[in-house]
């Protein structure tokens, strides 16, 4: 047995080293660089993270210049992103160490896994890659090939599937090469064991893999439970006075805290979407002064499970009015300074 799992350790990372994607973090062991990657990627694309991910490490090189930081300006930098929460924990986690661990960084699972923002996966992939710790990391390319290995029959959204997949995965793991080998199965769920069309023939741990061996490979990962998606309906309008925008900031207690948009409105989905309707929903919403009104845009976007659709209008006022709803009116050329939302940013790339 212990034969077969080290020529399966072996094929496994030959593979990654000859077929790795050449991604920037993939060239550091510095635990701040390996952390800012790892949250960057959560939710988020290879592709959308590079550049954010090397423009930020210019600004923010290390703990130090993150726990010094203003929120606001991390925000800004984070803005596009999405899932602000992952930067207010880095944040709270770089506050931390410089306060109570005298900027010294934890090195195991057990201690990262306590700072803010890190659960299981995080925490097991930096103390893997940046310090060499024997610990399997599970994430949802991993439960994949796991689940296709060894044909895992049950539901994979659940405690004990986890537990399951963390036992698996320490158990293969070469203790030599942890952070390699963590890798080495993250690349392989994402490049080869793909959901849909798993490129088998070239997977280097076919010969291992029982869904292959049956034939059975796109029956697995199971998933019973459905996601269930809300549809959301959202009005976006930019007030415009001559080279001034009115925005507002987001509250503590909403999503995306602390960030700007123009105002959103949500309505039923069911109007007509024509400038009499709309500036009748404005005048009962108390915005008494009305001007032309031009559409920009119609987008879709999605956070979690919300599927949104958004139309946008520009709405042109002669003065800057005193707004019935919390904001300020700004100069166009501020914007760039502000924390602006993805929804805010798009419509305005639009509105250009
Ligand atoms: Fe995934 Fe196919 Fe490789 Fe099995 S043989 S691990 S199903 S790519």
């Amino acid at each position: 047995m212990e034969k077969k799992l080290k020529e399966l350790r072996r094929s496994l990372l030959e593979w990654y080293y000859k077929n790795k994607r050449d991604l920037p973090w993939r060239k550091t062991q510095d635990p701040f660089s390996i952390w800012l990657s790892e949250i960057m990627l959560q939710q988020t694309t290879v592709k959308t993270v590079i550049p954010y991910y090397e423009k930020f490490l210019k600004k923010y090189p290390d703990f130090k210049s993150i726990a010094k930081a203003k929120e606001s300006d991390l925000l800004k930098a984070w803005a596009g992103l999405g899932y602000y929460n992952r930067i207010r924990n880095f944040q709270k986690a770089a506050r931390h160490i410089a306060k109570n661990l005298k900027n010294k960084v934890p090195q195991k699972k057990e201690e990262l896994i306590t700072l803010p923002g890190l659960g299981s996966y995080t925490s097991a992939a930096i103390a893997s890659i940046a310090f060499n710790e024997a610990v399997g990391v599970v994430d949802g390319n991993v439960k994949r090939v796991l689940s296709r290995l060894f044909t895992y029959e049950k539901e994979i959204k659940t405690s004990k599937a986890d537990k399951y997949f963390q036992e698996k995965v320490d158990y293969l793991l070469d203790k030599k090469n942890p952070g390699d080998f963590n890798q080495a199965m993250m690349e392989l769920g994402a490049c080869i064991c793909t959901p849909k069309n798993p490129l088998c023939l070239l997977c280097p741990l076919q010969k291992y893999c029982l869904a292959f061996k049956k034939g059975v490979v796109l029956n697995y990962p199971l998933q019973t439970k459905k996601i269930k998606y809300k549809d959301q309906y959202l009005l976006a309008v930019v007030f415009k006075s001559q080279d001034y925008f009115f925005i507002r900031k987001r509250d503590e207690k909403e999503i995306m805290a602390s960030m700007w948009e123009i105002p959103f409105f949500e309505i039923s989905g069911k109007e007509s979407w024509d400038s009499e309707t709309i500036k009748a929903f404005l005048k009962k919403e108390n915005f008494p002064h009305l001007g032309d009104l031009e559409e920009i845009s119609k987008l879709r976007h999605s956070i979690m499970n919300l599927r949104i659709k958004i139309r946008s209008f520009q709405l042109k006022l002669k003065k800057k009015y005193k707004m019935p709803l919390q904001g300020k009116w700004i100069p166009i050329s501020d914007l760039s300074t502000y924390p602006l939302t993805t929804m805010t940013r798009k419509i305005l790339e639009k509105n250009n």
